[in-house]
Formats: C-alpha cells, structure tokens, sequence
C-alpha cells in the first residue's frame, strides 16, 4: 500500500527525527511504499496568500476561498501544493507526526493544510440540497483512505486523561482528526501519543517504537474511529445539530462519536499510551466476551 508520512519537527536529531525514521523503516520493512513530506526540510511555505494563486491580478482584493477555487479548477496553484496533492490522491493512508506545541499541531503543519485543502479539493465538495450538506464527514476526495496522528507530548498522560488539567486528549486532537482528516473523508484510526517525552531513554525508546510498531502493522485492519456521518441521517439538514433522539442530554464531542456501534469500534481514552494499550486489548477482550455472550442468547 502507498502511505504519505507528513511530518513537522525541525531537527534530524530529536526524538520525532528518530520516530520518523522508524516509522519509514517499519512501514517499508512491511511492504510498503512510504513517501514523506519533511515540512521543515522542504522549506514548506506556511502562510496561505495570493501568491498561492499563479494567475492573480496582484491588485485585486484577495479572497482566499474563491482565489483557492479558481487556481485549483484553472491549474493555477502554485506547484508546492499540486505536488502535496498528488501526494494525496497517490496514498492509501495518512500519517501526520508531530510534536505537540500549544495543545496543537506545529504551525508549519497547520500550514501545510490551510495550502493544501483547497477549495474542491478539501472543502467546497459535493451538492448541498435538502438532502445533504456536500461531501463532507465521511465523504469527500478523500474518501477510502485512512489517516492517523502520531504525537509526542511533554506532559503525562494523567495531564491528558478525561479529568486531567490540560483536557482529555481526544478532545484537544478533536479539531484535527474529525476537523481536518475526517472533514474530507478519511477513516480515522485512533492516535499514537507518546507522553512526558523528557522522561526518555534508551529502554523506553525501544519500547515506544514497540508499541508504535505494534500499530503500524494493523494501520489498515484497526478499526477507524466510529465519527458519524453528515448525511447518513444522524444530523438535521441544513442546521447540521445531532438528532435529539441521539445521545440524549449530551453535548460536548464526544456525541459525534456513534456509540451505538460494537464497543471494539469506540475510541479508547489513550491508544497510544502503554497503559493505553493494555486498556484497549481489555477493551476488546470485554467486547468479544460480551459478542460472545449476545451470540448464546441468540441461539438459545
Ligand atoms: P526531544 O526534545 O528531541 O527529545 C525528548 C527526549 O527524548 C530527550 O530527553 C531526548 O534526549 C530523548 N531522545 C530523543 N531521541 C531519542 C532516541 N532515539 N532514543 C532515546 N531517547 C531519545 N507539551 C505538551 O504536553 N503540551 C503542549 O501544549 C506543549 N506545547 C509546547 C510548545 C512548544 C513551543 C514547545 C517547544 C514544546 C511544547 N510541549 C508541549 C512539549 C513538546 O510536546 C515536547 O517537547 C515534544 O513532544 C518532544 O518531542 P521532540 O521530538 O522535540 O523531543
């Protein structure tokens, strides 16, 4: 399979350079055809502007969404953003690694999205009508791919834990994995975080590339996360609110998740965490335990 590793730290030598070059390692090791996206190396330009448009009357007002249209359906765009498109349009699957920087991802990399989704190409897809609120959520140019996070973080994974002080960390990664890869299509499979990366050495480097491994070799048989779908009848068009009869009384992200699909499907709290790991195989041990059981009833 063809995977594009999109990856923003700024030094070889730190702990994401030596990730990075696991991560290739593994993925070939496995098979496949990786191609990376080294923003820092590259140069990536990360402020979006009228030079992203090739053809633009430098005295015109700029207008980033219509001037975005206009050069991706006149093949006016600037040529760093074709190339990161075909990147796309080449992969099966989607890393995107990075350091944790004020509970985001590095501006270079925002960079990298903010140029590259152009408008028809990561947003403004599909019809809106009565019926549906153009491809997006689900659906879109990206469609039938998967993608991931990989994430380092200085704090603990307490910090990020559902009552930690920094907020759970799948609300602070919400933005990301269901703003900007489920937004356009992809399946998104549930992050890799590795906490309190100054508490590294040489032991627990080998184990987080363990773990990390772990889940790279099942990148196309995890089950992504279970976000609902725009227009598969879950939320009110056009006002786009869930449906009151779903999750009832909740608000918050966690009601785009649906958890009315099998429990092997739902997000755990920290996937990528080594306590992560353990909770998630419990998770699934508990799951098959209960199929197991709807199973006998059924029969009986
Ligand atoms: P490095 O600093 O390169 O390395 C971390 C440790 O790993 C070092 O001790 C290093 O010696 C060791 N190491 C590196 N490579 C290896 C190897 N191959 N084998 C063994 N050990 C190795 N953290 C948060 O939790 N939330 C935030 O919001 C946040 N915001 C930040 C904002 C900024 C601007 C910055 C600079 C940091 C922020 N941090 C935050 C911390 C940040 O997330 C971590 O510094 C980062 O994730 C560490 O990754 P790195 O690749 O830079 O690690």
């Amino acid at each position: 399979m063809n995977i594009l590793l999109v990856y923003a730290h700024p030094e070889p030598r730190s702990l994401n350079g030596s990730l990075k070059r696991f991560i290739v390692d593994r993925l070939e090791g496995q098979g496949h055809a990786v191609q990376v996206s080294d923003l820092y190396a590259m140069g990536w330009k990360a402020a979006l502007d009228g030079a992203d448009r090739l053809d633009r009357d430098p005295e015109a007002r700029f207008a980033p969404d219509a001037d975005s249209r206009h050069a991706f359906d006149h093949g006016t765009q600037s040529a760093d953003i074709v190339r990161e498109q075909d990147k796309l349009r080449w992969a099966d699957a989607l890393i995107l690694q990075f350091p944790l920087w004020w509970f985001s991802m590095p501006a270079i990399l925002k960079g990298w999205v903010e140029r590259v989704y152009a408008n028809g190409f990561g947003y403004g897809v599909g019809e809106h009508s009565d019926a549906r609120w153009g491809d997006r959520y689900g659906e879109g140019s990206l469609a039938g791919k998967r993608a991931m996070l990989v994430v380092t973080a200085g704090g603990w994974e307490s910090h990020y834990g559902p009552r930690g002080i920094n907020g759970p960390i799948d609300d602070l990664l919400f933005p990301i994995q269901h703003g900007i890869l489920y937004y356009p299509g992809f399946d998104v499979l549930p992050p890799h975080v590795v906490y309190r990366t100054g508490k590294m050495d040489a032991a627990r480097f080998a184990a987080t590339c363990d773990t990390l491994g772990r889940r790279l070799d099942k990148l196309f048989s995890t089950a992504p996360l279970p976000f609902r779908r725009q227009n598969g009848g879950d939320y009110a068009i056009p006002e786009l609110g869930l449906r009151p009869d779903l999750a009832p009384g909740r608000t918050g992200f966690g009601i785009h998740l649906d958890d009315a699909q099998p429990a092997s499907l739902l997000h755990v709290a920290q996937p990528g965490g080594e306590q992560g790991a353990e909770r998630e195989q419990d998770r699934a041990r508990r799951h098959e335990a209960q199929a197991a059981a709807h199973a006998e009833g059924l029969a009986q």
